[in-house]
């Protein structure tokens, strides 16, 4: 009997209880598969939990999630909570979460599906095998260095300082040449060496520790060649590893290349397996409770969960394969459709699917 493995499921606000609902019918079919057992725990956070608990981020809910082994989180926000107080935003939980649970890496896959080409704003022959995935380090540098102004006597200026410690470095960097072995085994270091001295420790850390994985081939690219690389020739990439603020912006270019925010999943990683998954996409409150959203980010994300914390490759593929075949055999939600008279609606997309996994 496979061990039981632990997962905190939180749905969240909006189009999140939806899509989720689709995503743990996923993990119940990769159970019948492949005989993993699964144990999972829902948990309040976002506006839900403002509402029901006077906070975005109940202590219980920290709980269930250090005590699982990853975490599914669906979306949260919405309108009904815009004008409220900073401690009282559900946007302010999400921060609140990573910080608690130690995530200090954020991964984002980009892959472009054969039959989706044509959504893309890219010609179909450039994004032709394009599957990569950026690595960007989420709780350092500039977003997070000491910031102020001052009087000079040019007037006022504005301060933002871009730090980063070897180990903030090497934690990272070691991530992601671990997964490079996982895959194509061909990584990209970006950062901005020729100018800042926070990517020229970065480089000389990313130098020393690809001495540990012989069988991975490094290039370093500087992040203004990156953002046009990945228009050139974004399949020629695997995994990308950057810095807090290029990994921010790279991260939404990759995402571009896919065609819709409804199809694209992330993971975020501490030290260890733990790791929490979700859609990229927010809480749509313009589509939410009427079986119009796509479900496949999420659904996605669970395959990244199943892959990435439990090593389950297999039932990782199975769910990848049965979205591609799904896709293939023409069904669509109506964000990805052409025909949107014919599209499907969130229930029918997971249903097809869950019946398509092998
Ligand atoms: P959004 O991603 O929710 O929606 C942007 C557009 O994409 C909308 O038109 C929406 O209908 C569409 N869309 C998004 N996901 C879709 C899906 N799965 N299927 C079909 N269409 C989809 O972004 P937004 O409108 O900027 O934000 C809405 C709320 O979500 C805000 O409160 C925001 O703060 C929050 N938000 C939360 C997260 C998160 O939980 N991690 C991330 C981003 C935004």
């Amino acid at each position: 009997m496979a061990e039981v493995k632990k997962i905190a499921v939180i749905a969240g606000d909006g189009i999140g209880p939806e899509v989720v609902a689709e995503a743990e019918k996923v993990l119940k079919r990769t159970e019948e598969l492949f005989g993993y057992r699964f144990e999972t725990e829902h948990a309040l956070f976002g506006g839900i939990a403002i509402d029901e608990k006077g906070t975005p981020l109940p202590q219980e809910t920290l709980e269930v999630c250090q005590n699982a082994d990853a975490v599914l989180l669906g979306a949260v926000g919405g309108p009904k909570w815009d004008s409220n107080p900073a401690e009282l935003r559900p946007e302010t939980g999400l921060l609140g979460i990573r910080k608690a649970l130690g995530l200090f890496s954020n991964l984002r896959p980009a892959v472009v599906f054969d039959c989706l080409k044509d959504a893309s704003t890219l010609k179909p022959e450039v994004l032709e095998g394009t599957d990569l995935i950026v690595v960007r380090e989420l709780t350092g540098g500039i977003y997070f260095g000491e910031k102020y102004r001052r009087e000079t006597e040019n007037g006022q200026q504005a301060v933002d300082t871009c730090a980063y410690t070897v180990n903030e470095v090497e934690r990272i960097v070691r991530q992601a040449f671990e997964i490079a072995q996982k895959r194509r085994k061909k990584l990209a270091s970006v950062d901005k060496a020729n100018v800042l001295e926070s990517s020229r420790l970065w480089r000389e850390v990313v130098i020393r520790v690809a001495a540990d994985y012989p069988d991975v081939e490094l290039e370093h690219v500087l992040v203004d060649n990156c953002a046009m690389q990945l228009l050139r020739r974004p399949s020629s990439f695997d995994v990308i590893v950057t810095e807090n603020m290029f990994g921010d912006i790279l991260s939404d270019e990759a995402a571009m290349l896919t065609g819709s925010i409804g199809m694209l999943s992330s993971a975020s990683l501490g030290a260890g397996s733990f790791g929490l998954y979700e859609p990229v996409h927010g809480s749509a409150p313009d589509i939410a409770g009427q079986n119009l959203a796509n479900p496949i980010a999420t659904i996605l994300s669970v395959a990244l969960m199943l892959r990435m914390t439990f090593g389950y490759a297999d039932a990782a593929d199975s769910i990848e394969k049965a979205v591609a075949e799904v896709l293939d055999a023409g069904h669509r939600t109506s964000d990805i459709a052409v025909d949107k008279s014919s599209a499907i609606g969130t229930i029918a997309m997971g249903d097809l699917i869950v019946a398509t996994m092998k």
